[in-house]
């Protein structure tokens, strides 16, 4: 252990963070006890499970695989209880996000592809696809989803995208092509990949379609490409997905043909919620590490503690960490519709964009306040501020640039529809 890291939090009760989220309107009022339960516990096997090993899943030192075994009882966290899930909502699995980054902001992203696989069976699948799929995605030791939207040419630009094509044969879909940074791709069983139709019409000629990596134990042209070598999550594993003469069946097409545009957009919406949640978490994280570390630092002429600067900067995190908390959260009970039972969902892509916005913003504000703090240990990767440092870079182009997704937002108020 780096001789700085004694103050870590992974041995501490009472933690900065926890107080905060505790006396929160949204825990205290909106969550009820069953959710305030689950919180403390998803916290607690976080805290327990994953927070120790943050610094060497960074530096290679522990492998990822092993991660995956600790977080598999996670795997069907929201797929509904008749197809073998825990049939948790939107809120729960914010939280579950949250807590998961407080350990490991690169062990949280794997939900991103995993959840967004599943999420796309449940929000567009018909009951045979579900019934099919759920069940073994919701498995500790079933196949790994995986979500293949982003363009190789141009990854913001979905309703333009060229660099995967499908065209259909006698009722058999070809698919041909790749996309690019794909989550869980270089272990990915099962993708949901969006494909276009270079001869139809913008926003109706793209489709998503079902594919696993192999059938009945053999290859079928689905490649997953080289692990990327990333600055930050560096412990998720990313990489292009190709596809060379893919077959697909009309029943592995995830809802209708030409609606492919729609699904992800509403994958996306939901995405963005959980890529703040796991920004809210990093920032906990960073605010105990910081908070510990102060507490046990001498400055020039005393304690660390009793200097006004460093006073103030630990304030502008807690109100960072309150802000982000408060949209992401609203954002969330929103979109779980007012009966709080996920069955009438309003649009939330509004809320999700401004959480996702507001929590990409101060991650990286945060992570860089916490790692200055820390002097030059902040820059060593055996502290965990260091590699929560790196992370926190990683938000910007998750579901979407922060700038791209500002300009939307400022049109939509210029029209007067926020
Ligand atoms: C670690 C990681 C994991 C990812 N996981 C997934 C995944 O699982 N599935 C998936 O489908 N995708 C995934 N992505 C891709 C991610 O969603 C894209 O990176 C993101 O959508 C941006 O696309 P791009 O990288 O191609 O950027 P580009 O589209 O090339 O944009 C580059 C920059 O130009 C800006 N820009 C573009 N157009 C304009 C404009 N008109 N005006 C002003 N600025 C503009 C953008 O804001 C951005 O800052 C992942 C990315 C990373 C880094």
């Amino acid at each position: 252990m780096h001789p700085l890291n004694m103050h870590s939090t992974a041995s501490k009760e009472r933690l900065t963070s926890r107080r905060l989220m505790q006396e929160s309107t949204w825990f205290r009022d909106r969550f009820g006890k069953d959710r305030q339960d689950l919180f403390v516990d998803l916290m607690d096997f976080s805290k327990k499970r994953i927070a120790p090993h943050l610094t060497a899943l960074h530096r290679g030192e522990k492998p990822y695989s092993d991660m995956l075994k600790v977080i598999a009882e996670y795997r069907g966290f929201t797929v509904p209880e008749d197809f073998g899930g825990m049939g948790m909502k939107i809120v729960d699995s914010v939280m579950m996000r949250e807590a998961l980054a407080y350990g490991s902001p690169s062990v949280a992203v794997f939900f991103e592809g995993h959840e967004l696989c599943q999420l796309c069976i449940m929000l567009g699948g018909n009951e045979v696809q579900m019934a099919r799929y759920l069940p073994e995605l919701a498995k500790e030791d079933g196949p790994i989803g995986c979500y293949a939207l982003s363009d190789v040419n141009c990854g913001s630009d979905v309703a333009n995208m060229t660099s995967m094509k499908f065209s259909m044969n006698g009722g058999i879909f070809m698919l041909d092509g790749e996309k690019n940074f794909i989550t869980n791709g270089p272990i990915a069983n099962l993708a949901v990949v969006f494909a276009v139709d270079p001869t139809g019409q913008r926003y109706r000629n793209i489709t998503a379609f079902l594919v696993p990596s192999k059938i009945e134990g053999e290859r079928n042209g689905f490649e997953h490409g080289k692990p990327m070598i990333k600055t930050g999550w560096v412990a998720s594993p990313t990489s292009s997905v190709s596809f060379s003469d893919v077959k697909v069946l009309a029943e592995d097409v995830v809802g209708e043909v030409g609606q492919g545009f729609a699904l992800a957009v509403t994958g996306l919406n939901y995405g963005r919620l959980k890529v703040a949640a796991g920004a809210l978490g990093l920032m906990e994280r960073a605010l105990d590490e910081t908070v510990a570390f102060v507490l046990g630092r001498m400055g020039v002429g005393g304690p660390l503690r009793e200097r006004d600067v460093v006073i103030s900067q630990i304030d502008e995190v807690v109100e960072a960490i309150e802000a982000t908390r408060h949209a992401l959260y609203d954002a969330a009970f929103y979109a779980e519709g007012p009966g709080g039972n996920g069955t009438k969902v309003p649009d939330f892509s509004i809320k999700a964009t401004i959480a996702k916005n507001i929590a990409d913003v101060n991650v990286e504000r945060v992570a860089a306040i916490c790692s200055r703090l820390h002097g030059g240990a902040g820059m060593d990767t055996e502290m965990p501020i260091a590699v929560l440092s790196a992370d926190s870079r990683m938000y910007a182009a998750a579901e979407g640039p922060r700038t791209l997704l500002g300009m939307q937002l400022g049109k939509a108020a210029l029209r007067e529809q926020l």
